[in-house]
């Protein structure tokens, strides 16, 4: 069932009705819900079997309302795009803290995950950066909650995958909006310097704004341009360098700055950069508007759906590796499992924890830093109709498997899992309290089915 077409103020109230119905059918009807934010999950996750998927972007012309001040913040819903949050807040000079690369997804989809960029070694994920939340439980309450006001629900919902509520409203942190960006990207081939140079970046006072990262492994094809957007301003530089079939490692970074500091902003980037130790003639500066910058992957994505190369399947694999890790992580699998990057990008940047909050949902490795290790995978057909899909998830499998054996202590970002042997061991010690809050959230298992950690009418197993 679509309920999409009806208007914004009686969706909030649908959605309310809609649960609240199903919750007073009790136990023995199956019917389930899930809020289907922007539909950018990979595995069917705000889908709903034989139940009712509520298209939450028909809540998106609620109005959004900014509060300037010493601490600003925007009131929106939970079906609105980051990208309109984006547009709307530059009116006011106003823009939040912490992104990710994409920003054609909900709030909502973001929050019930983390939502990491290349802030976060500075803000925390999007998570670390809401003030309050409204959610529809699966008991079909609404509840406004916050640090200070049903905590334990606020932070439940704060990476829980949809399991407790639906978040209808959002109080978003903000900071003032800078007019433009210097993007910069250079490049290493030894990976030990590179990740030296990435957490020496992101520990501490940092001049940089974002910190990012990726892997170029034998590199061809338009699937690894899909920031292409990239502009560098010095071509002559670009073309003196040749990879030669090295791996490389390329540290990607931003300065956000306006026009009237460009000087003091220059001779800033000019030290930090020369305390770094990548290969000379590797730097490629580019500047562009901020917008144009955080919404680099969409420009990307009009490339590639002109050409065909969006709408095809996404076998993405997200992993947060312990910082003590990262050198065996990259051995074997940078090394030796994978031999080429032409699938698509591989992004891998560290993060602080100290800018996680432990009472959410979400589940990190128990190290104070961690790398974000993103093996985002296009399966595209070729000449002889053959995608790669299976290739590329048998890779997935060689890498999961990896970890596994020996025992890197990963954890999946944006989780997936069969079987709930799996979730239980994906939340290891805090999966008692995320059975504890379903049962206080959703007792019945209405919420999100597609996400597979408990099915309607199964007990939950401690
Ligand atoms: C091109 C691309 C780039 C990406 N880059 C990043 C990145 O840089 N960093 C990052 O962290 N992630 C990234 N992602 C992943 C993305 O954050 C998640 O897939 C997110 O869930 C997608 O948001 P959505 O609005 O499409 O959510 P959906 O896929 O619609 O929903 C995801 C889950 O959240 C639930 N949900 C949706 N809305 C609500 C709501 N209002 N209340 C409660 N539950 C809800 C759904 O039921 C479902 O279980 C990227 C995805 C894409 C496609």
């Amino acid at each position: 069932m679509d309920i999409s077409t009806l208007s914004n103020f009686t969706m909030q109230l649908k959605i309310l009705a809609i649960v609240k119905h199903i919750w007073q059918m009790g136990p023995g009807s199956d019917l389930t819900v899930a809020a289907r934010g922007h539909g950018h999950s990979l595995q069917g996750q705000s889908q709903a079997h034989g139940g009712i998927v509520i298209n939450m972007k028909s809540l998106q012309g609620l109005k959004m309302q900014f509060h300037i001040g010493n601490l600003p913040y925007v009131d929106v819903s939970g079906g609105e795009l980051w990208i309109n949050i984006l547009r709307e807040g530059l009116k006011h000079g106003l823009a939040p803290k912490s992104w990710t690369d994409y920003l054609h997804l909900t709030v909502g989809g973001t929050l019930s995950n983390a939502g990491i960029s290349g802030q976060a070694f500075r803000h925390g994920p999007q998570i670390s950066n809401v003030h309050q939340l409204e959610v529809v439980t699966g008991k079909g309450e609404v509840v406004t909650c916050s640090e200070k006001q049903n905590s334990d629900l606020f932070h439940g919902v704060l990476g829980g995958l949809g399991q407790f509520g639906i978040i209808t409203r959002a109080r978003i942190s903000l900071e003032p909006a800078p007019e433009m960006v210097k993007w910069i990207r250079v490049l290493y081939t030894d990976f030990a310097t590179f990740t030296r140079d990435q957490e020496e970046l992101t520990s501490g006072e940092s001049t940089f704004d974002y910190v990012e990262g990726f892997v170029i492994i034998n590199r061809t094809g338009l699937l690894n341009n899909w920031r292409s957007s990239f502009n560098p301003q010095d071509p002559v530089q670009a073309r003196k360098f040749k990879s030669d079939g090295r791996t490389l490692f390329c540290l990607e970074l931003a300065k956000y700055f306006n026009r009237d500091e460009t000087a003091v902003v220059n001779r800033e980037i000019h030290s930090s950069l020369s305390q770094l130790n990548h290969i000379p003639s590797t730097l490629f500066v580019s500047e562009v508007p901020y917008i144009e910058f955080l919404d680099r992957v969409h420009i990307s994505e009009i490339k590639l759906r002109s050409k065909g190369l969006w709408e095809v399947p996404h076998p993405w694999l997200n992993l947060l590796v312990p910082r003590s890790k990262i050198q065996t992580f990259a051995q074997q699998v940078f090394g030796n499992i994978l031999t080429d990057t032409s699938n698509g990008p591989i992004l891998i940047y560290p993060v602080n924890k100290s800018k996680w909050d432990n009472r959410t949902s979400v589940v990190t490795p128990d190290e104070d830093v961690f790398y974000l290790v993103a093996f985002l995978s296009s399966a595209v057909p070729s000449s002889t109709g053959n995608d790669g899909l299976d290739h590329i998830l048998i890779q997935n499998k060689r890498i999961l498997e990896f970890c596994e054996i020996a025992r890197l202590g990963v954890k999946q970002y944006l989780p997936h899992y069969s079987t709930q042997g799996e979730w239980k061991a994906h939340f290891g010690s805090r999966w008692e309290v995320f059975v504890r809050r379903k049962s206080s959230y959703d007792p019945l298992a209405i919420l999100a089915p597609g996400q597979r950690i408990f099915q309607k009418a199964v007990p939950y197993s401690q």
